[in-house]
């Protein structure tokens, strides 16, 4: 499976056994993830009939949100705002444009799906990593940040979509993940499933409750790989983490991370995995891209822009830092090198 460093153990207390009502499982693949989807319901057809519809809907998610493979709806947007085109706005699409520009304006900037270029002159628009070879030329990526692509530029008006500036490249990387479990917490409430669990990759979301005890994650060190907390999550919340750690470019001994700051083009380094509480995955999954590239300096205007209170930083230095609200909620399973929790 692809980023198995980002795999964050998922400890699953309160197991089925504690339950009276039977927990469905079943594990799908999107966007290269692998999902586990549990669902509290004893209608094994249900769940089945859940599953079959999802399994559709990712299939069509992947194929139309791939960034540089196939002839996908993102595929044909970024080509029509190259050539100063026009497409006609499909069902769904307008949702998503919208939320992209809302995460980028409230993370101010530093959450920017507009990038899409940029990402792919640093070559990661692959399935391959690590990525080798040197970085891309300077005057390349001065052109691109230059050029200063964004949602902004994104006009939607008589059933159209067009873009007012032709550097904009959509890359959903950052949080088609988030949008995909917050999708299959819909269609598995519309079958009926009281409690749902939708966990892509140690990234997840839950709906109801099951058994007598919450569900548990642990969250993994970005360094070792060991769990470093576990954190319970209630009903309506979301986890997500954005790590800079398993996919990068090396050369001559230095790593550049997939993850870049829009303002100077290049790769971030300060932070090594952001992790964020919220009640929509999407926007758990945006903010924690965002908090990576803010660092440290600047990561509480995120948490404040972003509408967050439960967020957690690791930095390269193995300090852990917290909001006041996310130290309540963790606990951890090996102390860290040091600990800060930043008044809000
Ligand atoms: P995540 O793992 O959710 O942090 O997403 C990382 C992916 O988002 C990268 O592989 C890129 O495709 C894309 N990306 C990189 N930098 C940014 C950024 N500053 N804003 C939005 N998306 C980004
Ligand atoms: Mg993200």
């Amino acid at each position: 499976m692809k980023r198995l460093w980002l795999v964050w153990l998922l400890l699953l207390l309160g197991a089925c056994s504690q339950s009276s009502v039977p927990i469905q499982q079943r594990q799908l693949y999107v966007f290269g993830t692998l999902v586990e989807i549990q669902a509290v319901s004893p209608d094994e057809a249900a769940f089945s009939a859940a599953m079959a519809e999802l399994q559709q809907v990712f299939s069509t998610l992947h194929e139309q949100w791939h960034a540089w493979k196939g002839n996908g709806l993102l595929v044909r947007l970024n080509r029509a705002f190259a050539e100063g085109r026009c497409l006609a706005l499909e069902p769904g699409l307008e949702r998503l444009l919208v939320r992209a520009r809302e995460a980028e304006a409230a993370s101010g900037g530093l959450f920017n799906p507009a990038i899409g270029r940029l990402v792919a002159l640093w070559g990661f628009h692959t399935d391959d990593f690590p990525v080798h070879g040197p970085p891309p030329e300077p005057e390349a990526i001065r052109a691109l940040v230059a050029a200063r692509p964004s949602m902004r530029d994104i006009r939607i008006a008589g059933g159209r979509v067009c873009s007012a500036n032709p550097s904009v490249a959509l890359d959903l990387g950052g949080f088609a993940k988030g949008l995909a479990v917050d999708v299959a917490l819909e269609i598995l409430s519309r079958h009926g499933m009281a409690g749902a669990l939708v966990n892509a990759g140690g990234d997840l979301a839950v709906r109801g409750h099951h058994g007598q005890r919450d569900w548990r994650v642990a969250v993994r060190h970005p360094v070792h790989g060991r769990p470093l907390v576990t954190i319970p999550v209630a009903d309506g919340e979301a986890v997500f983490t954005s790590g800079n750690y398993y996919r990068y470019r090396e050369h001559a001994g230095s790593r550049y991370a997939h993850i870049l700051d829009p303002r100077m083009g290049y790769p971030v380094d300060e932070v090594l995995s952001a992790t964020v509480i919220a009640e929509d995955a999407a926007w758990a999954d945006a903010a924690a891209t965002a908090l990576v590239v803010a660092g440290t300096r600047g990561w509480m205007d995120v948490v404040r822009g972003m509408g967050l209170s439960q967020a957690m930083l690791v930095t390269a230095d193995g300090t852990v830092h917290l909001t006041p609200a996310m130290k309540g909620r963790i606990q951890y399973v090996e102390p860290p090198v040091r600990e800060r929790v930043w008044p809000l």
